[in-house]
């Protein structure tokens, strides 16, 4: 705790953290408003299965069109959000919106998908969390099997009796679990195998070089069999060609996702993606 504080404290004043502390809170301010005019919006990015080469799901991203900057990309103002604390109240419009969107889209009959959405940490903190995703799922009428929340590793570290407890009961309501990231955080093997999860997301860092670097390709082959030893469904992101996709299919991935089957896209563009999805091959 002290440790955690101790990163991202503002005691010691010289300049250089002044300028940061200004940066910080103009952001925070522009965030503030972002929420309240309606700055901020969803993109849905297409997963696919590869058995079946179908689409499966998509994973719910957040867009920011700033007035002034234009797009600002999430990289940059979610780690402010989560900083400030404004990830919660941002958090719970990713939430309702992301859900009301495919509760809508399962009205016009669309198959069965499910909508990923991203929680952080800060989100996880707050003991209300578990009753706002039910009221969310019955405000919108989304059956919680076709919700999944994608969470980081980083959720074992600090109170994780608290964050088992919220996990078994979004399992007990049918909501799918993913850890997002996988590979990059310092999760305990223990741990793991004790989370009440259903998938793992390899993170796309390992993705990008699955050609040539033969440690990546091991690390990939190894999360795998991993995943389905305990039972996990196993997806990969930041695929962007039929190579790296071909080299997950012959070692068993489950699904992908990546700009090679699709970018994200607004609402009215996976309308029409859905109409025709590309099946993979
Ligand atoms: P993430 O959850 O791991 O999301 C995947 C990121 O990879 C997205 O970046 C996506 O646009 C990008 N991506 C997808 N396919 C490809 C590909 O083939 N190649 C490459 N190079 N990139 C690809 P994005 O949208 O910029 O989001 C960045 C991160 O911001 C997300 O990483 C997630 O951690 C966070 N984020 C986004 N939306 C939310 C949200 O609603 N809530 C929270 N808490 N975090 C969010
Ligand atoms: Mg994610
Ligand atoms: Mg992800
Ligand atoms: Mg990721």
């Amino acid at each position: 705790r002290a440790k955690e504080e101790g990163r991202n404290n503002f005691q010691f004043f010289v300049p250089e953290m002044n300028f940061r502390v200004d940066l910080l809170f103009s952001m925070e301010k522009d965030l503030r408003l972002a929420l309240e005019r309606g700055e901020l919006f969803l993109q849905y990015q297409p997963q696919a299965d590869l058995a079946s080469g179908t689409l499966s799901g998509v994973e719910a991203l957040i867009r920011w069109d700033h007035p002034v900057k234009g797009q600002v990309s999430p990289a940059e103002f979610i780690p402010v959000a989560e900083e400030t604390g404004q990830i919660v109240a941002i958090g719970e419009w990713v939430l309702r919106t992301a859900c009301s969107q495919m509760a809508e889209w399962r009205k016009t009959g669309m198959h069965d998908l499910t909508i990923a959405v991203n929680l952080s940490i800060r989100q996880l903190r707050q003991p209300d969390l578990a009753e706002l995703i039910k009221s969310v799922l019955l405000e919108t009428g989304l059956d919680a099997r076709h919700l999944e929340l994608e969470i980081t590793e980083g959720i074992m570290m600090g109170d994780n009796q608290a964050a088992f407890r919220f996990l078994s009961e979004m399992q007990d309501l049918g909501v799918q679990l993913s850890i997002d990231d996988f590979g990059t955080g310092f999760s305990s093997l223990n741990y793991l195998k004790q989370m009440p999860v259903n998938k793992l997301k390899i993170d796309q860092s390992f993705i990008r070089d699955i050609e040539t670097d033969e440690g990546d390709a091991a690390i990939i082959r190894s999360i795998i069999s991993l995943g389905h030893r305990l039972n996990l469904r196993v997806i990969a992101e930041g695929v962007e060609t039929q190579e790296q996709l071909d080299f997950l299919r012959i070692r068993g991935c489950d699904e992908i996702q990546g700009y090679f089957y699709s970018r994200p896209l607004l609402a009215e563009d996976f309308m029409r993606f859905v109409k025709a999805p590309p099946r993979l091959n």
